[in-house]
């Protein structure tokens, strides 16, 4: 992309934005309207171009896509205008008499950069935010998901308001010179690496950032837990999302060593329950994106003191790009699985002679997206809350925080900054402007100068 052609896009937007027509609630409400028609009318389209991107299984892209888009904008309707309407807050006796209110407003013109994995939901989510927030907005979906991408190229300028909501394909270098422009707003989804490139660029403008970035989410599991359930729960958060190409996959075990037996058996059932003998077979699992993440995944399989490590699994395809869900034991701690985001059908589990174990081997590595904890101790449940720390936690199961609207999704740390879903979604697009209110009337002469004894004695 050129240079004057990032210049034209950006200077469009903000005459569009300037002209006040991305504000009044009509207009955002008729375009989160509009993305439910989208939905509703291209699902099927929505669906091939996600089989052809990462062969993710229909129900997968119904669920963890289209409704959760559907949800997020249904819930903003319901909750919009409240969200605008100004917050009325006490004041203080040194501005008496005056009245306050925090009053929410639109940044201006938004960059949304999003990730290959969830294609359709990491570019649209943050886009709702945006739009609910009354911005003028730019989408750069990844160029890793190229049908995705051509599909929202194609519909957003079809449905939402095509001259303040735009959508610009390309890669590195077009990212690059998306980067080089001022924008009021930049929300990023993907690697900790590339969120630091995004950080320093919006830096030379002071623009703010939401950074949703990745890291190893550790799934901590108790000797008391009902074994069955927990290795559902981890086998569904971890292969059913993508495969495990997901920033909230479980990506580590930490086990107490009493369970360990127990708990890979359970995961074994599990997996051959969900998947069949031959999962390369099944129509319910997602392959890996591209040759370079499969020559990536199957290094980390083949270093030495891991893949003699492999107790399930290990199976692989090159011309489907397909990796079996795999477990391995205890591989060695320094690595590269266990140092690295996985983020692929890899499960390490690594036994452990207690919880407080586990929670110091969690606190001397970065800070993790998300944090999965499995047992029946309350007080342990207390400990682990207060003494680690995590983007978001589930206790009992994974990654069904994310779709909990009322909660801020984001990291902490390495993982990110910043958070969105619901009302934290306006938020990270909104001002909240302090708005003091005075009369004319009251007007202490106290204030002024000069500063007589007199009045320093009031
Ligand atoms: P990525 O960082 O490679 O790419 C993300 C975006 O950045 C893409 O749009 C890409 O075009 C752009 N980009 C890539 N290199 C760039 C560069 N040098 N300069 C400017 N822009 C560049 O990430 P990915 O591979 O698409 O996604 C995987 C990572 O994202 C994982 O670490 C995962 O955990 C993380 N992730 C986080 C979340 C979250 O919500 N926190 C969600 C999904 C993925």
């Amino acid at each position: 992309m050129d240079p004057l052609q990032t210049d034209r896009l950006v200077a469009e937007l903000r005459d569009e934005f300037r002209s006040g027509r991305t504000r009044p609630m009509d207009w955002r409400a008729a375009q989160l309207r509009a993305m439910l028609r989208m939905i509703d009318e291209r699902e099927g389209e929505i669906i091939e171009a996600l089989d052809r991107d990462i062969g993710k299984p229909a129900y997968e892209t119904y669920v963890a896509e289209l409704s959760t888009i559907a949800n997020s904008c249904t819930n903003a309707l319901k909750h919009l205008r409240s969200w605008m309407a100004p917050e009325k807050v006490s004041t203080s006796m040194i501005s008496f008499p005056s009245s306050g209110e925090i009053v929410p407003e639109p940044l201006g013109v938004a960059l949304v950069i999003s990730a290959w994995n969830f294609p359709f939901l990491l570019s649209l989510d943050p886009v709702i935010g945006a739009i609910c927030a009354g911005n003028a907005v730019v989408l750069k979906p990844s160029e890793l998901a190229p049908a995705t991408a051509a599909l929202l190229a194609k519909l957003v300028p079809l449905y939402l308001d095509k001259k303040a909501i735009r959508v610009v394909e390309g890669g590195v270098p077009e990212t690059t010179a998306l980067l080089d422009q001022q924008w009021d707003k930049i929300f990023y989804t993907g690697s900790t690496r590339v969120g630091k490139i995004v950080m320093a660029a919006a830096a030379k403008n002071l623009t703010p950032v939401v950074l949703e970035l990745g890291g190893k989410s550790p799934v901590l599991v108790d000797s008391n837990v009902d074994v069955k359930v927990t290795a559902r729960r981890i086998a569904l958060g971890k292969w059913g999302n993508n495969n495990a190409q997901a920033c909230i996959s479980p990506d580590y075990i930490l086990a107490d060593e009493s369970v360990v037996p127990k708990l890979i058996t359970a995961i074994k059932e599990c997996l051959l329950e969900f998947y069949g003998d031959d999962p390369s077979r099944s129509k319910d699992i997602a392959r890996v994106v591209n040759g370079s993440h499969f020559e990536r995944l199957t290094g980390l399989l083949d270093e030495d003191g891991v893949k003699d490590k492999i107790v399930f699994g290990g199976a692989r395809d090159s011309n489907k790009l397909f990796i079996a869900p795999t477990v391995i034991l205890d591989p060695p701690a320094d690595s590269a699985v266990m140092t690295e985001e996985i983020f692929g059908p890899l499960l390490p589990v690594i036994p452990v002679d207690s919880m407080e174990s586990a929670m110091s081997f969690v606190n001397t590595r970065p800070k993790p997206l998300a944090l999965y904890l499995f047992t029946r101790d309350k007080a342990l449940e207390k400990k682990v809350v207060s003494e680690t720390s995590a983007g978001g936690m589930v206790v009992n199961d994974t990654v069904l925080h994310f779709v909990t609207e009322t909660m801020p999704f984001g990291g902490v740390g390495h993982s990110g900054m910043g958070a969105y879903h619901g009302k934290f979604s306006f938020d990270a697009f909104s001002h909240r402007k302090a708005v003091l209110y005075r009369g004319f009337w009251a007007d202490m002469a106290s204030r002024y100068p000069p500063y007589t004894i007199a009045k320093q004695n009031f």
